[in-house]
């Protein structure tokens, strides 16, 4: 063990490396340390609309599926703040974002790995050593394995840059923009569940009667969420196993594939809107409160005085429309980029075809530092590990695959636990587990 510097150096507390950090508190001959860039743990604060729902069971929190013995679970925050029974009968089908946000938040309270209000601003190799350097500090930290989890960027498309400001801006500063939209026309682009619950935060009429709501999307219709038993299959450890195992190739064609399992619109939230469009417009008989605008890609738009006038093109009819909007807010996702302090090692990392860093299984960088100079990367694999690597589903077993990595042996069970799909004709290869399945060619010959 060394006496200076830590085993572990996280970059970033967000949810994924929050699980990280909670996994490794037990582990005492193992010494961490999480940097965050803001001052205290905060969650999309500027998406922490009130009555949202999580898109995922309060059981895959941040320890459960590696260890529902840990004490920072769902059910343990529940326990000790005096409201399971209360949480039990209020009987919500999924948990409210805001007390997922602050079940997270109580979590971080309690980890003494976590340091808040220090941006690591670069990662370096000094002496043969990986180091990081810390805003407010001249030194190097040395750090025998770095964990990245900085999360994703906010995504504008290209083009509407130069309009970015009061009147448009990016859902993730939704909640801050001061807003209010009373006799404004606004615009929504975008067609996932952010741009929804803005819809219905403006339907509910909290910032003003606006004189008109454009919801603009390309995709094809308002599409929901798939969350039906078989496409959650993708969220299993055993799927992202055989996703890896796959060429290059093959897997950038199926992650589109795949999109509604992870970025659809929750049906409940589907439903809700509908019903406010009907109270609105039929029951108060207010005229029309909102156009839906499926099949429509936004590629341009122009200041006009004070508006701001956006053209899409009409992919159903073929044609090019002009829309006028006071407001416009983009909900238009958000895409992994390589964090600004990687720079200094940036060339030393060979990249996919789309420019991400190429991740092993245990989500290990390749790169060609030393065999010992471990960087692992959460939230960078949607192209190697599949569409679960940006949700929560799996954030607790990929914590554990990378605690397990780092500490050299199984402190967390990581195995594949077998699926009803065989994608390949073999399962994952699995280590010690009771009854591992036969293949699927020996099974056919018995059949
Ligand atoms: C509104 C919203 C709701 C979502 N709801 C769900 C859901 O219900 N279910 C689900 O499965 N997924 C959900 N997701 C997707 C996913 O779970 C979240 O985006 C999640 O926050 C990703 O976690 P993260 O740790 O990668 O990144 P983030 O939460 O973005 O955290 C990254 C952190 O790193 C810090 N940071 C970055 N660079 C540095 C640096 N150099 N030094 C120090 N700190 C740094 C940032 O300040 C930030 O706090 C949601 C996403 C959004 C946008």
């Amino acid at each position: 063990m060394k006496t200076t510097g830590f085993d572990v150096v996280g970059v970033g507390v967000g949810p994924f490396n929050l699980s990280l950090a909670a996994l490794l508190c037990p582990i005492h001959d193992v010494r961490s340390r999480f940097f965050e860039r803001a001052g205290s743990f905060e969650w999309h604060p500027g998406m922490m609309l009130a009555g949202s729902c999580m898109q995922t069971s309060f059981l895959k929190d941040l320890v459960t599926p590696a260890d529902p013995t840990s004490r920072f679970s769902f059910l343990a925050y529940l326990v000790e703040r005096g409201q399971f029974y209360r949480f039990l009968n209020a009987e919500y089908p999924r948990v409210l974002r805001v007390e997922f946000a602050s079940y997270l938040r109580w979590v971080a309270e309690q980890l003494p790995n976590l340091r808040f209000g220090c941006e690591v601003r670069e990662v370096a190799v000094r002496n043969g050593q990986l180091v990081v350097r810390l805003d407010n500090t001249r030194e190097w930290l040395p750090a025998s394995n770095l964990v990245i989890g900085a999360g994703l960027h906010p995504h504008v498309p290209p083009g509407l840059e130069a309009f970015l400001g009061r009147e448009c801006f990016h859902s993730s500063s939704y909640l801050h923009s001061q807003l209010s939209v009373e006799k404004r026309r606004v615009a929504i682009v975008g067609g996932g569940q952010s741009s929804a619950e803005i819809c219905l935060d403006l339907l509910s009429g909290r910032l003003g009667q606006a004189a008109s709501i454009d919801w603009i999307t390309r995709r094809s219709n308002l599409s929901p969420l798939d969350e039906t038993a078989f496409t959650n299959e993708l969220f299993t450890p055993d799927y992202v196993r055989s996703f890896h195992r796959l060429p290059e190739e093959r897997r950038r064609q199926l992650v589109p594939q795949q999109k509604l399992a992870g970025d659809g619109i929750s049906p409940l939230t589907l439903s809700q809107i509908s019903q406010r469009l009907y109270e609105l417009e039929c029951v108060e008989q207010r005229g029309p409160v909102c156009r839906i605008l499926p099949e429509r890609e936004v590629r341009g738009m122009r200041r006009e005085r004070a508006e701001l006038r956006l053209f899409a093109h009409n992919a159903f009819t073929g044609q090019t429309e002009a829309l006028d909007a006071d407001v416009v807010i983009l909900a238009t996702g958000y895409r992994y980029r390589l964090p600004e302090c990687l720079s200094p090692i940036a060339e030393r990392m060979p990249r996919d075809a789309e420019g991400n860093p190429r991740l092993r299984e245990d989500f290990s960088v390749i790169w060609d530092g030393a065999p010992e100079q471990r960087i692992y990367m959460q939230n960078a694999g949607r192209c190697s590990h599949g569409i679960a690597d940006a949700q929560l589903s799996l954030a607790a077993w990929r914590s554990a695959v990378i605690c397990n990595a780092i500490v050299g042996r199984q402190v967390y069970p990581v195995d594949a636990q077998g699926a009803p799909i065989y994608w390949h004709s073999e399962r994952p290869p699995t280590s010690d587990r009771a009854n591992p399945a036969a293949p699927l060619a020996a099974q056919a010959l018995v059949l």
